[in-house]
């Protein structure tokens, strides 16, 4: 059974990321979405919360796993026999910092690869952040994040 994790900070969920998890099924037989909670980012949803969330945008798909790690992300792949990790690249400067991580990863787990699904061009736009900046305005998200995270946002 061929396992890859996505990690990912989440903060929130968005299609642009639920797209990247269906899309990476096409090719791995369970993705683990792997939230994670830099302590360098000022987050706006707790990591149980985002867990739950996410758990819930894929209650009926029995191939997506979701969990939280605060460590190494090579510590928990290594820990759950993962070797494949997936990401998402948009045109929108992903390149460089994903290049980065990758060849850390891999430096870090040699058996370690990265595979990268490049977004699908409704999504280039969608960022975590600009969703923070328009929902702390009072704005309407409803277009790029899953419905059970809007209902969160909207009730926030
Ligand atoms: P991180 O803080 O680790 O970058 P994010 O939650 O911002 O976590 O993103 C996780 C991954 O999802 C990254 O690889 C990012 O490039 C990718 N991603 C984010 N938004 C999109 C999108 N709209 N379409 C495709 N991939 C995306």
């Amino acid at each position: 059974m061929k396992k890859v994790a996505y990690p990912g900070t989440f903060d929130p969920f968005t299609n642009g990321h639920k797209d990247i998890v269906e899309r990476a099924l096409g090719i791995f037989d369970e993705i683990t979405v792997l939230v994670s909670t830099p302590p360098q980012k000022k987050l706006m949803i707790d990591a149980t919360k985002r867990v739950e969330l996410i758990q819930e945008v894929f209650a009926n798909n029995k191939k997506v796993r979701v969990d939280s790690w605060d460590g190494l992300t090579v510590d928990y792949l290594k820990k759950n026999n993962i070797e494949y990790i997936v990401r998402g690249l948009r045109p929108t400067g992903d390149f460089d910092i994903e290049f980065q991580l990758a060849s850390m990863n891999k430096s870090l787990y040699e058996k370690l690869e990265t595979v990268f699904l490049t977004a699908t061009n409704k999504y280039y736009y969608t960022s975590s952040s600009l969703i923070r900046e328009i929902h702390s305005h009072g704005g309407d998200v409803s277009s790029y994040v899953p419905e059970v995270v809007n209902r969160y946002l909207k009730n926030k």
